[in-house]
């Protein structure tokens, strides 16, 4: 079978570049983009040292033009994208009282005006194929709501409310659509935040550890797989046990 290519947005964090590697350690083309320039030529060399055709084009997700452009060039030069993974993503925390306009239309426009703005240029290619995994990175607390974060939270039960939506209107198309929501993930971010809020974070997961990338990255390859052709629509919970719906 040819190498199918999938596109990982983001996908030079923390997750993002555990899910290339699985991605490409499965067997993809990988194609990822980043908003800001620095780090592509490093990071495309390491996934390059280690056998894997990766290719990097800068694009701001939020903007619908640069995406539109952008999967343009990547059918041109690489071909039709078989795997979507709307994985780029931000916070600006705040309780509400104190959230600016700014601060909500960000988040509102990194997590979820990006699912549109990618998938809508590249949901022809998958039917024209018969063949395509969407997949969206969502987040636990867009399925629990979390204090400080209705501008995240909205976005992310939103990301779900499109791949519902989406997956019925592609489903006899050979592309499914589902949603992946992990718990809190031992990435830089999270990493970052001082010891004693981490613990208090931890002793609220029954598993009783942060997540790994590596375990998201998995399961991205598994839904991305043939294996999974029967699943669409889904939102998969994969955070210790802290949150069970
Ligand atoms: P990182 O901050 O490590 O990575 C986020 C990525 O998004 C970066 O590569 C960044 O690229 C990219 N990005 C941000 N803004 C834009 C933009 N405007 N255009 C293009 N790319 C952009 O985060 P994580 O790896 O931790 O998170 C990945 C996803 O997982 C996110 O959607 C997050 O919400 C979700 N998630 C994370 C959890 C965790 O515990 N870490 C838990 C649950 C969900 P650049 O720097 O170039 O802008």
């Amino acid at each position: 079978m040819t190498k199918r290519i999938a596109l990982v947005t983001g996908g030079m964090g923390g997750i993002g570049t555990a899910i290339c590697k699985a991605l490409a350690a499965a067997g993809h083309i990988i194609v990822t983009t980043y908003s800001k320039p620095g780090k592509e030529a490093a990071w495309t060399a390491d996934m390059k040292a280690l056998g894997y055709d990766v290719h990097a084009y800068q694009c701001d997700v939020t903007n619908g033009e640069q995406c539109a452009n952008m999967i343009a060039q990547v059918t041109a030069e690489i071909g039709t994208i078989s795997v979507l993974v709307n994985n780029a993503g931000i916070t600006r925390d705040g309780s509400l009282r104190k959230m600016t306009v700014e601060d909500w239309r960000q988040v509102i426009s990194t997590n979820l005006d990006s699912v549109f703005n990618v998938t809508r240029p590249a949901i022809d290619g998958m039917v024209e194929q018969n063949f395509g995994r969407i997949i969206n990175i969502s987040s636990i607390n867009g399925q629990k709501g979390q204090f400080g974060q209705t501008n995240y939270s909205a976005a992310k039960a939103g990301m779900h409310g499109f791949t519902m939506a989406l997956a019925q209107e592609v489903a006899r198309k050979g592309v499914t659509v589902n949603t992946i929501s992990p718990g809190y993930i031992a990435t830089d971010m999270v990493m970052a935040v001082p010891q004693e809020y981490r613990d208090k974070i931890i002793a609220q997961i029954p598993i009783g550890r942060l997540g790994k990338p590596e375990e998201i990255a998995s399961l991205v390859v598994w839904v991305a797989s043939d294996m999974a052709g029967f699943m669409t629509g889904a939102n998969l919970a994969i955070n210790g046990g802290q949150h069970t719906t």
